[in-house]
Parts: C-alpha cells; sequence; structure tokens
C-alpha cells in the first residue's frame, strides 16, 4: 500500500530538483563564499542567485533585503527581538492568539523576563482577528507587530497589507510569519507597508534547517547572531551554502507550482471537505470558509477522538495531524482552536489534511473510502455519548440548550 502524505503544513518532501541543485555544493564547490579565491566566488554568485529567486517569490524590491537564517524559527526570534532593541523606549508587542510557538514562546518568555508588554488579538469562531481590538492594541508604545500571514493548523489567512497599514500609524514595525503562505499565496511586498517577513524551505519542498527573514532596506535592525558579518551584518555565521541553493531552488520552483497549488491541490482538497462533509454527520471545517489557504483542509468532528482518528488513519497508511497537543498526559485542543473558542468535544475531534503538489485523486479517495468506518467505530467508543450536535450548532459554540459548550466541568 503507497503511504499517502497528507501533512505538508509539517513538511514538506524535498523537491528531486532542490536535491540535484544543492549536490555540487556538498563537493565541487564546498567553498566558503567569503573567501577570497577561487573557491569562494563560485559559491558566491550561487548565494546571489538563491537570493534572487527568494526575492521573486515575495516581490521583495532589492535581493540584499533578504537574510538567509537557519529555519522560521529563528526568523520570527530575530524579527521580534531587533524591534525591541531598535526602539528601546517602546516596550509592547501586538501579536494574535494563534501564532505559531516560534512567536508565542519567545512573547511569553519577553513578559517573563523583560516586562514586555504582550497583546494577543483574539480571533472569533472561523479564526479571524478581532480587527476593534487590534487597532485599540495600537499605540505609540508598540515596538513591533507580528502577526502570522496565515494560520498553519486552519490555514485561514490574515489581512496582513491592511494591518501593517494600521501599524504604520503608530510608528511601529510589522512582521509577518509568512511560512505557510509562501508559494500559496501572491507576494509583492514591495508595495506593502511590512517591515519583515520570515520564510521556511521545508515548508515549501525545499531542506530544513533553511529559512530567511526579509527586512526592508531602511529598516534598523539588530541581529540575532552575534560573529562574523555574514548576510550583511544580519546574521553571522558562515553560510549554509547547500541549504541556501537548495531554498533558492525551491522558491524558484514554489513560484512556477503556485497556480497548480491554486487550482489542481485546491480542487483535490475542496473535494476532500465536500466529500467528508456528506459522508460524516456532525462535522464542520474549521478556519475562514473563504479566506483560507488552497491547500488545508481543518476539520472538526463531533464526539470523536483526534488522536485516535489519526492513529488509525496512520495505520491506513494515511498520514495527517490531529488539533490535539498530547500535554501533561491529557489530550488539550490546540491554542489555535482554543482561541477560536471551538466547543470542546469538537476541538478534541479536530483533523488536519495539508495537501501539496505531491497529492493526486487517488489520494482523496482513500481517504473517503476509509474515514467514515473510523469516525463510525470512535463514536461508539466516546464517553461524550454517540449523538453529536449539527454542524450548525458546532460552529455558532452553542449547545443544545444554548449553553456555551465549551464550558467544561
Ligand atoms: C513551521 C512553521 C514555523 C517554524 O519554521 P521552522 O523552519 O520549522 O523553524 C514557523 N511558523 C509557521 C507558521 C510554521 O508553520
Amino acid at each position: 500500500m503507497r503511504p499517502i502524505y497528507l501533512d505538508n503544513n509539517a513538511t514538506t518532501r524535498v523537491d528531486p530538483e532542490v536535491v540535484q541543485a544543492m549536490l555540487p555544493f556538498f563537493t565541487d564547490h564546498f567553498g566558503n563564499p567569503s573567501s577570497m579565491h577561487g573557491f569562494g566566488a563560485s559559491v558566491g554568485a550561487a548565494v546571489k542567485e538563491a537570493r534572487r529567486q527568494v526575492q521573486a517569490l515575495i516581490g521583495a524590491e532589492y535581493d540584499h533585503e533578504i537574510a538567509f537564517t537557519s529555519g522560521g524559527t529563528e526568523s520570527d526570534n530575530t524579527a521580534i527581538l531587533s524591534a525591541l532593541e531598535v526602539m528601546p523606549r517602546r516596550t509592547e508587542i501586538v501579536t494574535s492568539a494563534v501564532e505559531h510557538p516560534a512567536v508565542l514562546t519567545l512573547c511569553a518568555h519577553l513578559e517573563k523576563t523583560r516586562g514586555v508588554k504582550v497583546h494577543r488579538i483574539p480571533v472569533d469562531s472561523q479564526g479571524r482577528l478581532d480587527l476593534d481590538a487590534y487597532r485599540a492594541a495600537l499605540t505609540p508604545h508598540v515596538a513591533i507587530v507580528s502577526i502570522m500571514w496565515a494560520n498553519n493548523e486552519t490555514g485561514t489567512i490574515f489581512p496582513v497589507v491592511e494591518l501593517a497599514e494600521l501599524a504604520k500609524e503608530v510608528g511601529a514595525l510589522f512582521h509577518t510569519d509568512a511560512v505557510q503562505a509562501a508559494g500559496k499565496l501572491p507576494m509583492d511586498l514591495k508595495s506593502t507597508a511590512i517591515d519583515m517577513l520570515s520564510l521556511s524551505g521545508h515548508k515549501l519542498h525545499g531542506p530544513k534547517g533553511i529559512g530567511a527573514l526579509y527586512v526592508r532596506r531602511g529598516v534598523r535592525f539588530r541581529s540575532l547572531i552575534k560573529g562574523g558579518y555574514q548576510e550583511r551584518d544580519r546574521r553571522a555565521g558562515t553560510e549554509n551554502t547547500p541549504g541556501i541553493v537548495g531554498f533558492g531552488k525551491a522558491a524558484e520552483l514554489a513560484l512556477n507550482f503556485m497556480d497548480d497549488e491554486n487550482t489542481r491541490v485546491k480542487a483535490l482538497r475542496d473535494r476532500l471537505e465536500k466529500g467528508l462533509l456528506q459522508r460524516i454527520p456532525n462535522a464542520f471545517v474549521t478556519g475562514d470558509s473563504l479566506e483560507r489557504l488552497p491547500n488545508t483542509a481543518n476539520i472538526a468532528f463531533d464526539i470523536c477522538e483526534g488522536e485516535g482518528m489519526r492513529l488509525l488513519l496512520h495505520r491506513e497508511g494515511i498520514a495527517c495531524s490531529s488539533g490535539s497537543a498530547c500535554s501533561s498526559g491529557s489530550l488539550e485542543p490546540s491554542h489555535v482552536l482554543r482561541a477560536m473558542n471551538i466547543p470542546y468535544t469538537a476541538a478534541r475531534g479536530a483533523i488536519r489534511f495539508s495537501f501539496s503538489r505531491d497529492n493526486g485523486e487517488e489520494d482523496v479517495d482513500r481517504v473517503l473510502e476509509v474515514i467514515p468506518g473510523i469516525v463510525e467505530k470512535l463514536r461508539a467508543l466516546s464517553p461524550f455519548g454517540t449523538g453529536g450536535r449539527s454542524a450548525e450548532e458546532l460552529r455558532s459554540g452553542l449547545g443544545p440548550r444554548g449553553r456555551r459548550a465549551d464550558s467544561r466541568s
């Protein structure tokens, strides 16, 4: 049985063309790009080419606005810490309640250790940002706003272009974690007010351990890693040249595949969602029904254990992820689903299927074939009963008797 990989928001398969592009940089072109001899020169040219490929993917005005890092996490950390350092009199951060841990864990740490005030803007039941709360949090005390371009769990897209304009009005820097959006949504950074943007190689069929931080020309900046003067003094350490070349190639391919992503891949995703909702009662799609990544389907099956579902799918050779994180022995719904106030019994039954250009029709057929049996089996075992509530009741966050369904105990 051919395994089916539907967890592309966690990581992607490196494109064979990317591997081919990288290989010479381990052997023939192993030089240090900073070296002033022939061995370094050819490598320097390849790094420059990679920078141009990433520039093209995000529509940056200059290639030197891109600094290579070790990945999305480092880029997010660097952006936020840099802003606090260049604006020492501003001590507040505005972010959302549904960011990746690369942002949220850092913010919690800064709150605890440096007394930074963090505004975590709430979202509604479809994962959309509360714009009134956002506007209210924006004051001249804010050093940086960090809001993701698209959410990794639900695929909900945030209006970052508009959010950046609002941040400008109070003189705050605007950073966006675009790790999930890159290669899926068109970007033209030069026409926006976005100051910094994070990317990661392994989410777009590039290698792991490589990413980039876009820093708009003229934005004041302090590097996180201190050392040599690589990357125009924005990221010390000898360049990961095979990774950089691979990431560049992956960025080029992502741009070429963007149409495929938004037509064929989106159609696969839509067919899976429609098929599941037709076959399984009391299930619904989480996230914004309109503004959503084309590859992501996060579906909540009421009264059905998500981790159990994931395991049984795994046994069928299907890889996906559940919306629960195992912490202290109990399965709690993720911070994203909790922030959306999705009723507890439905959030526990959330499964994320994330597609890529590697998927085909047969993958959707297979999931649709096996899932009804799995859900039926788990619902029969559920301590919450076998009924479940209708999608309308669940979406509105209200139980059958008008009680808030997420209030347990
Ligand atoms: C995967 C991911 C990251 C982390 O990127 P790494 O390169 O794995 O460090 C950050 N933000 C989002 C939204 C992600 O999906």
